[in-house]
């Protein structure tokens, strides 16, 4: 990101702030379970700020996913705010959460989500369907993004035909074809044994190092260690452990 001091009425800052990707105010999330209410989330203030690395760790239960959906604009808070640049999530229609999730967000799950009849390309190229893009540039930036996970020479395999690491990469591809201002991990690393968990790390690092900002849940303390910022979340409630 370049910021220059020669833009008309705006005065050159020793200090700039970082853009404000998220900001949670009082976030509650409520379910209705058997007659009985439980609290996901209790309450949760929070910032994060756009081209982090955020890990997310916390017992079962504690409220990881509930929130992880929140911020993928999947579901809405029972109370409280929760902005994406502009957008309170909250209150938007659901016309205008379809199309967030379809242009700025980019999902990540531990068990890849890949279709097993279509090939990597075909795979990545589903992310782009909601978008208006034309045939051609469509082809171009899966090619792309197959490239950025150094998949190019595995586009036409399918699913069965690669490694774990490999479905991750085609996951990771298909989840930033779209170019989102955000990737939302669940457990990225939870299937992949410890050196395809490393090659699925270096790769992630690598797009938050190009600007991506990175939203990890994890169990994983190898993952952990690599994040700028550690939430933890448990009962309800976001701690930050960065230390
Ligand atoms: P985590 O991902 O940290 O394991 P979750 O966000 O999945 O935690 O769950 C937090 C709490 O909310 C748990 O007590 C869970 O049982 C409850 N919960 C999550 N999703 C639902 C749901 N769809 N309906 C009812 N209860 C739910
Ligand atoms: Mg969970």
């Amino acid at each position: 990101m370049t910021l220059t001091d020669t833009e008309p009425g705006v005065a050159p800052d020793a200090t700039p702030t970082p853009a404000l990707l998220y900001r949670l105010e009082g976030v509650t999330r409520t379910y209705h379970q058997k007659g009985r209410i439980v609290k996901a989330l209790t309450g949760v203030d929070l910032e994060i700020e756009a081209g982090d690395f955020v890990t997310i760790q916390g017992p079962t239960g504690g409220g990881k996913s509930t929130l992880l959906q929140l911020l993928g604009a999947l579901d809405k808070p029972t109370a409280g705010s929760v902005s994406l640049g502009d957008v309170d999530i909250a209150t938007a229609s659901r016309a205008r959460l379809e199309s967030l999730r379809a242009n700025e967000i980019g999902f990540v799950f531990q068990g890849f989500n890949l279709i097993p009849t279509l090939t990597a390309a075909e795979n990545v190229d589903m992310a782009l369907e909601p978008l208006s893009i034309p045939r051609d540039e469509r082809a171009e930036r899966v090619a792309e993004a197959l490239t950025q996970v150094g998949l190019a020479e595995r586009a036409d395999h399918r699913p069965s035909e690669l490694s774990g690491g490999q479905q991750q990469r085609v996951a990771i591809a298909r989840a930033i074809v779209k170019r989102p201002r955000v990737l939302l991990a669940d457990e990225p690393t939870g299937n992949l044994d410890e050196s395809m968990r490393d090659e699925i790390l270096a790769l992630l690092q690598q797009l938050n190092g190009e600007g991506l900002t990175l939203i990890a849940v994890t169990h994983d303390s190898a993952v952990a260690r690599r994040a700028r910022r550690r939430l933890r979340l448990a009962k309800g409630t976001v701690t930050d452990i960065t230390r």
